[in-house]
């Protein structure tokens, strides 16, 4: 078979690949595998139970179940539920915005797709452009997401340590080059893998340096405000018409759904809404139709506030006890500073194996981890932490997640450069 370059690029064994797959087998095997892989939500009983309410009231209501399941959706989403997002964020945040700067795509990984796309890579001008990372690392979702090779330039930040088991990224705003080959800025705030969440300031300033060059700033959303609200800062979204703005219902509870709603200037969401129609025709109508009544009646803001968020954050809290207690002090660590996200983020300072390394011991021991490296990508020269550091989810079982954590720790001291 012979494969085009799109063919090879797209279907080669990438980092999200095997992510999912683990993901995968080790949903199908549970008891076995102490999976702090994968990059699901927590199944949240009073979530849930607010789904299977709303599906219920959807089947009861006249019509409403048949027009949500027979009927195609239009490429841009439905008017309805356009409208009541672009309410609720213009009542919330008082950005001037209305329906027609509002898209719906099938899962905000789509969109980015799309957006990654449409704004790198050849252009007509003769010109190639390509997507900044100012702060890598970034998630892994981004980095096999060009059409093109060469699409993602990253850029190292500064490391602030915190303490002697603690550290922050920052943009290196000093060193960051911002040129005429780069065609968007793009962040995710909570950053996953990190949980980093870049500073009302940072984001302004990123925007700002955008705006100076005619480029868009992409904002990833997926776990932030308003909702699902797993972000534990006071940091707000940030939104003017050159960001771009990506929010996302899965890690409201609903991953599955595959829902991305995408903020931007009216003739962005023009064209996103173009590449989807040819792409995936129309979106998938459950997320929206789920949800609306919450968007309607601001219910989905204290969904985040008053449920989602306080579970995250204790969940966070307990895991960084459970990794201080298990790593105690004969290990080089330094945990990421949690301000959002579903995961940790830990460097292992003298580790005498690349984390690719360890994650096969570790799987080998029946844990599953993100080996750093994935998260790495774009960068012009070496970088030595990028072999330092690994994800873990800290959402799902808890004892399933000490009982890890102990087992990183013995590998983790094993191979630390003789010194544990
Ligand atoms: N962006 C970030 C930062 C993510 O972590 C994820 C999923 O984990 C996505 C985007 C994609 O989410 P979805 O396609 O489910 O909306």
């Amino acid at each position: 078979m012979h494969y085009s370059l799109f063919g090879e690029k797209l279907s080669a064994r990438s980092g999200i690949l095997e992510l999912m797959k683990d993901l995968g087998e080790a949903l199908e095997s549970p008891g076995k595998v102490r999976m702090l892989g994968g990059g699901n939500p927590a199944h949240l009983p009073e979530v849930n139970a607010l789904w299977r309410r709303r599906m219920t009231e959807i089947l009861a209501n006249r019509d409403e179940f048949e027009h949500m399941v027979a009927d195609y959706d239009s490429p841009r989403g439905k008017a309805a539920f356009l409208s009541e997002v672009a309410a609720l964020l213009r009542r919330e945040y008082g950005w001037e915005i209305g329906p027609e700067n509002v898209a719906i795509t099938n899962g905000s990984q789509s969109a980015f797709f799309y957006l990654f796309n449409m704004l790198a890579g050849a252009h007509a001008d003769g010109g190639f452009r390509r997507i900044l990372c100012p702060v890598v690392p970034e998630y892994i979702g981004y980095a096999d997401q060009g059409a093109e090779p060469g699409m993602f330039r990253g850029a190292v930040p500064q490391i602030e340590e915190l303490g002697p088991h603690g550290f922050k990224y920052r943009v290196d705003f000093d060193s960051l080059e911002v040129d005429e080959q780069t065609g968007a800025i793009c962040v995710s705030r909570p950053t996953n893998p990190t949980g980093n969440v870049l500073t009302d300031t940072e984001v302004k300033h990123l925007a700002s340096i955008a705006e100076q060059h005619g480029i868009p700033l992409l904002v990833d959303n997926a776990y932030g405000m308003p909702f699902p609200g797993i972000i534990f800062t006071d940091a707000a979204p940030v939104w003017r018409p050159n960001i771009v703005l990506s929010m996302s219902l899965s890690k409201l509870g609903l991953p599955s759904v595959r829902t991305g709603i995408v903020v931007a200037d009216a003739e962005i969401v023009e064209r996103l809404s173009g590449v989807n129609a040819v792409i995936s025709l129309a979106n998938g109508s459950l997320g929206q139709v789920l949800t609306r009544p919450l968007f309607e009646d601001g219910s989905i803001l204290t969904l985040a506030k008053d449920v989602i968020r306080p579970f995250y954050r204790t969940r966070a809290e307990r895991a960084q006890a459970a990794v201080s207690r298990a790593f105690g002090s004969d290990i080089d660590y330094a945990v990421h500073l949690c301000e959002g996200s579903i995961f940790l983020w830990i460097w292992f300072r003298s580790l005498s194996i690349s984390t690719r390394e360890l994650y096969a011991r570790l799987k080998e021991r029946g844990v599953i981890v993100v080996p750093g490296e994935y998260f790495f990508f774009g960068l012009e020269e070496d970088w030595p932490h990028s072999r330092q550091c690994i994800r873990v989810n800290y959402c799902h079982d808890e004892q399933a997640f000490r009982d890890g954590i102990e087992i990183i720790g013995e590998e983790a001291r094993r191979a630390q450069g003789g010194r544990g």
